[in-house]
């Protein structure tokens, strides 16, 4: 039930994010969204979802890869709504290089983003969320959660140390009311795969159809991308009543990588 409930999805002004953000609008909730770029467009985007339920969309623009500016968010959250009540840990970053000639300085920046933030924001709501004995904490993870890639070193261990994470804070909250559970989609043309297609276009000289469809061959047996709204409306499903008892999975949505 998110009828009227306050979420936090952060990374939300592009991709996964905003869709997630906009399938908890479309279902009544409060939404606190974050991130960089068209932050308007994105609230307004989000605030249109959710018209018919007449939600409030707030936005504050934390750099998540700073605890500090984590903890504003959440108060700001907090001052805003009284509690985030759903929490979805899903800004991510991604750089590809192989590992002897990974930047240091992109290694710190993709653990401190998608690994380490996911631990603040938790550690920071689930007070509020224990002591009303409901949360739903959602950690948008990846295939590379639960397999590698060559030259994505830094993502790949962040995604493996974000499942792992769940699962302990599942457990941990095994007996509340609190659910915390991973999704991992595989490729979902977002700006943070475009940038992947763009560097196949440039080294092989491939049209964007060709990139993409080289793309999702490698790794992709249903050979079709994983959109926002899917993992939007699985989101709406962690957080229903029905899911009270899915607790620490990680559930792939992959068109079948994963079962290769
Ligand atoms: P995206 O680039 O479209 O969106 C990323 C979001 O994170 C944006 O809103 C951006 O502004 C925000 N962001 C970036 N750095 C930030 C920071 N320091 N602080 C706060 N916000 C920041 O990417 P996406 O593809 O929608 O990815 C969203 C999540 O889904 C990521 O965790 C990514 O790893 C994961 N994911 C993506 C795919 C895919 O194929 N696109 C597959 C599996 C998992």
């Amino acid at each position: 039930m998110t009828q009227g409930k306050t979420v936090l999805v952060t990374g939300s002004t592009s991709g996964i994010g905003l869709g997630i953000a906009e399938a908890f609008a479309g279902a009544g909730a409060n939404v606190v969204i974050n991130g960089f770029g068209d932050a308007e467009a994105a609230k307004q985007a989000v605030q249109k979802a959710g018209a018919a339920h007449g939600i409030r969309v707030v936005y504050h623009g934390a750099d998540l890869s700073k605890p500090a500016e984590i903890e504003d968010l959440i108060r700001f959250a907090e001052k805003e709504f009284g509690r985030v009540d759903i929490l979805v840990n899903n800004a991510g970053i991604q750089h590809v290089a192989p590992v002897e000639d990974f930047p240091v300085e992109k290694w710190d920046a993709i653990i401190a983003l998608n690994l380490t933030s996911a631990f603040h924001t938790t550690r920071l709501v689930l007070p509020a969320q224990k002591a009303a004995n409901w949360g739903r904490i959602i950690n948008i993870a990846s295939t590379h959660g639960l397999v590698a890639s060559a030259q994505k070193s830094a993502y790949v261990a962040a995604k493996h140390g974000l499942v792992g994470f769940t699962k302990t804070v599942a457990l941990e909250t095994a007996t509340t009311g609190v659910t915390v559970n991973a999704i991992a989609p595989g490729w979902v043309l977002t700006p943070l795969v475009q940038k992947q297609i763009d560097a196949r276009k440039a080294k092989d000289g491939l049209s964007e159809e060709d990139a993409e469809r080289e793309l999702l061959g490698e790794k992709q047996p249903s050979l079709q991308f994983t959109t926002p709204e899917q993992l939007g409306a699985l989101a709406l499903f962690l957080a229903s009543d029905a899911a009270d008892n899915v607790r620490g999975v990680t559930w792939q949505v992959d068109g079948g990588w994963t079962a290769q």
